[in-house]
């Protein structure tokens, strides 16, 4: 592309044009170092993962999920846990209302959190059987026992547990999830003591009605959207339409993944998390704040892009670093 040539990062953000009945603000939760990391072939060194975090706080990120104290053999893309909390620790106090909250999929993992002062953690549970079982390694009612003194210690240690139930429209061997079921499952991690539930559309072939249906389930269970966050896998092209749903029925916490990191691990596709860049373009066109500096982000996507060896698969990043944009 010639220098003469206009590119989008020129205008650098979208017209701003509000709908009616959406949130004033979405609280982004950035899953890229711990869910985007975890499912692409490249393992990072420590010191670029550290890097990457701090670069997502400066554009602006308050949720940033930091990584996995899951068993190395299990997650090897996440075995530096140990080593890469304490390089991110200190964050907070330089973005003041920074959280850093980490994965902990058992009561060994909460210990190893617990020892390096994390404030806030997250359990991964299935709405589905078939799922549970080749996740986790045990059905939705052994992992959800498993969990109880997991959050239960957490609460009782002043930690905020985020609850993630995957597969919450659509499951491989399953088929179609009843909302019902997800409901059912949901509610059960809420009642646990989670503070948060995030609604996953593991395998992204969830569409608009089934969020708005699955949603009005909740409602209707008692479980309101202030108890929830949606996280839409874009394997299909669904991400964002999903998620303008989700806000039409007032969610106003969406997970993301900086660039689109990660793919998706039960399609072969290199489509998997909604790409941050991506989500932040609609917000910002909403008039919906995000806090988030959309440049920077980008620039930062396309930083770690090369250290990846591959192409941000976000259409935002590319558009706005002019990698892969359209010649006139
Ligand atoms: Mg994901």
């Amino acid at each position: 592309m010639s220098a003469s040539e206009p590119t989008v990062l020129e205008l650098g953000l979208p017209v701003r044009a509000p709908l009616d009945g959406l949130p004033a603000a979405v609280r982004i939760h950035e899953v890229g170092p711990r869910d985007g990391l975890q499912n692409e072939p490249t393992a990072l060194p420590v010191e670029v993962k550290a890097e990457f975090i701090a670069r997502l706080a400066a554009a602006g990120l308050r949720t940033v999920e930091a990584t996995s104290f899951v068993h190395p053999k299990w997650v090897p893309q996440l075995a530096d846990a140990e080593q890469l909390f304490p390089l991110v620790a200190g964050l907070p106090e330089e973005y003041p209302g920074l959280r850093l909250p980490v994965l902990v999929p058992n009561e060994r993992g909460l210990e190893r959190a617990l020892a390096h002062g994390v404030a806030d953690i997250a359990v991964f549970a299935s709405a589905t059987e078939s799922f549970a079982v080749k996740n986790l390694g045990r059905g939705v009612e052994a992992s959800l026992e498993m969990f109880a003194p997991v959050v239960q210690r957490a609460r009782a240690a002043g930690i905020r547990v985020r609850g993630y139930l995957s597969m919450c429209f659509g499951d491989p061997w399953e088929g179609p999830v009843p909302a019902a079921q997800v409901v059912e499952v949901g509610r059960r991690l809420l009642d646990l003591g989670c503070d948060q539930l995030s609604l996953g559309d593991t395998i992204g072939t969830g569409t608009p009605g089934q969020v708005t249906a699955l949603l009005g389930e909740f409602a209707d269970r008692g479980v309101g959207p202030g108890q929830l966050a949606v996280h839409f896998h874009d394997t299909y092209g669904q991400a964002l339409v999903n998620t303008l749903a989700a806000l039409r029925c007032g969610v106003a916490t969406v997970d993301s993944s900086a660039g689109g990191l990660g793919g998706c691990p039960y399609a072969k596709s290199a489509t998997g998390n909604l790409a941050t860049e991506d989500l932040v373009w609609m917000l910002h066109g909403l008039g919906i704040e995000t806090g988030v500096d959309l440049p920077a982000l980008a620039a930062t996507s396309r930083w770690l892009a090369d250290r990846l060896g591959r192409p941000s698969p976000s259409r935002a990043v590319r558009a706005l670093t002019g990698d892969g944009a359209p010649h006139q």
